[in-house]
């Protein structure tokens, strides 16, 4: 029989992401959006929720969410409406939001993620729906007041819900990577954790192994970041399998992550939220999307990822994991194309450009948009790399000061003093001083048959010609003169 220790629990998560819609004006009236501008300086009667006026639906919200939903492979409704969820909060100056209840204009979505099952088939998540909603004020809490900010009522969300498929940490993780970077190539929405333009919820259940009910689920909200979404999840699993294995009960309800103290607290119990007592909105009519319409926005779409994912692989023959990486972002993905055009080796082109290139995006925290280069400046380089003038050292500091600079390679190698000038008497005159500082030990090691020495000398000569010399070229001169 098995005991409560012998059980092994398994996880299971869905999410929630709000993607708040880029749009020029707010979902029902025709206030702009615009963030960080004064506080309640982009306010009107409809969104200040004033008696008497009317919402108007903005088309452009539809036609983005559309882009959403077929970006993320999703049915897409014939026909609309919307609803209202009622609840009180001080910066819903309605009393109610605006939203799509039971019938979301996106569903049956799937996103196939770069991670693989045992078998090695990729995993997948669906996504059950995507729906149109308007968002709340925001609250600013100060010392004893909150101050209620209501640029941001009204404006346009679409809130993605995937199915319970995802198992891990990892999983999640994986999946907001993918949904974001699918999103990205739309250039909907300019998703954002830090400004709150992207915002995502875990709800975390646990159930024996096996099993085919699931657990009592817990939503957690208040991560700002992908790695605190993975992050809560991780400590959620533990802490509900600690309470059960215990013997305990789980209860639903809605915990906040703490990113100091990196655990989850309690914040309400589910219960008293639970009836928002939805009701189709009134004011709004039924919205009839014409599939001629679909099809214009479908065409309208660039090639997206996962197609482009792999038409890399088939044309350009590249590494799965260099090719994913292209394709994280349709900047980097139309650099990478563009000085392919220019070059016409693309496997060399991948190397540098997810090697030395996503290096220093990372390590400047910024994407390709930031990076002062351009396809044919990076060409040039890889040109010079070539035609021996730089070496693999000298390419890479070559190329972090065009980074900074924005100069072409030429330029920046002749300011820095990098090119290599054939000059055979300097040359001759390195290997002499390196044979004899080094004799009794790297050129008596090789003449022993000690191979790794030459790489050293090699080296040793390149540093004497400070980094000017190709250790190609370098090291069959070397032997011919070690060997007499
Ligand atoms: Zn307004």
């Amino acid at each position: 029989m098995a005991t409560a220790t012998t059980i092994k629990y398994e996880p299971v998560i869905g999410l929630e992401v709000h993607v708040q819609l880029k749009t020029k004006t707010k979902a029902f009236c025709s206030c702009k959006v615009e963030f960080g501008a004064p506080a309640n300086s982009h306010t009107c009667p409809v969104c200040l929720g004033l008696p008497g006026a009317l919402p108007v639906l903005n088309k452009e919200v539809v036609t983005l969410a559309i882009k959403v939903g077929l970006a993320l492979n999703c049915q897409i409704a014939h026909r609309i409406k919307f609803d209202r969820k009622n609840y009180f909060y001080p910066d819903l100056p309605k009393g109610y939001q605006i939203t799509q209840y039971d019938g979301p204009i996106c569903f049956d979505g799937i996103l196939e993620l770069p991670i693989h099952d045992a078998s090695g088939a990729p995993r997948n998540c669906r996504v059950t729906r995507a729906h149109l909603e308007e968002d709340a004020g925001k609250s600013i809490h100060l010392e004893g007041s909150t101050l209620i900010d209501l640029n941001r009522a009204g404006t346009a969300l679409v809130e993605i819900v995937s199915a319970p498929d995802l198992r891990s940490a990892e999983e999640a993780h994986a999946y907001l990577t993918t949904l974001k970077r699918n999103l990205s190539y739309l250039d909907v929405s300019e998703l954002s954790m830090e400004k709150g333009s992207l915002r995502c919820d875990a709800n975390i259940s646990i159930k024996p192994e096996g099993a085919i009910k699931l657990g009592t689920r817990v939503e957690v909200k208040n991560m700002n970041s992908f790695k605190s979404v993975a992050s809560a999840i991780r400590f959620e699993i533990e802490r509900q399998t600690k309470v059960v294995s215990a013997g305990g009960t789980l209860h639903q309800e809605t915990r906040l992550w703490d990113e100091d103290q990196l655990c989850t607290r309690a914040m309400r119990s589910k219960e008293e939220a639970n009836d928002y007592r939805y009701f189709p909105e009134p004011d709004l009519s039924w919205f009839n999307i014409d599939r001629k319409w679909v099809e214009q926005i479908q065409s309208s779409l660039p090639e997206l990822p996962e197609k482009r994912l792999l038409r890399f692989l088939d044309d350009y023959k590249l590494e799965r994991g260099e090719a994913e990486f292209l394709v994280s972002e349709r900047e980097l993905a139309e650099f990478f194309e563009h000085a392919v055009k220019l070059y016409q080796k693309p496997r060399k082109v991948a190397a540098w450009v997810a090697g030395e290139f996503s290096h220093a995006m990372q390590e400047r925290a910024i994407g390709v948009k930031g990076l002062k280069i351009t396809p044919a400046a990076l060409i040039g380089l890889m040109d010079l790399l070539d035609a021996g003038k730089l070496n693999n050292v000298t390419a890479k500091e070559v190329f972090a000061a065009m980074l900074d600079s924005g100069e072409d390679a030429l330029a920046v190698a002749r300011r820095l003093n990098k090119l290599i000038e054939q000059d055979s008497g300097a040359v001759d005159k390195a290997i002499i001083e390196v044979m004899l500082e080094f004799a009794d030990k790297a050129v008596a090691d090789y003449k022993a048959g000690k191979d790794v020495a030459l790489g050293f000398l090699v080296g040793q000569v390149v540093r004497k010609l400070k980094g000017k010399a190709n250790p190609k070229e370098i090291a069959p001169l070397l032997t011919k003169a070690i060997r007499g």
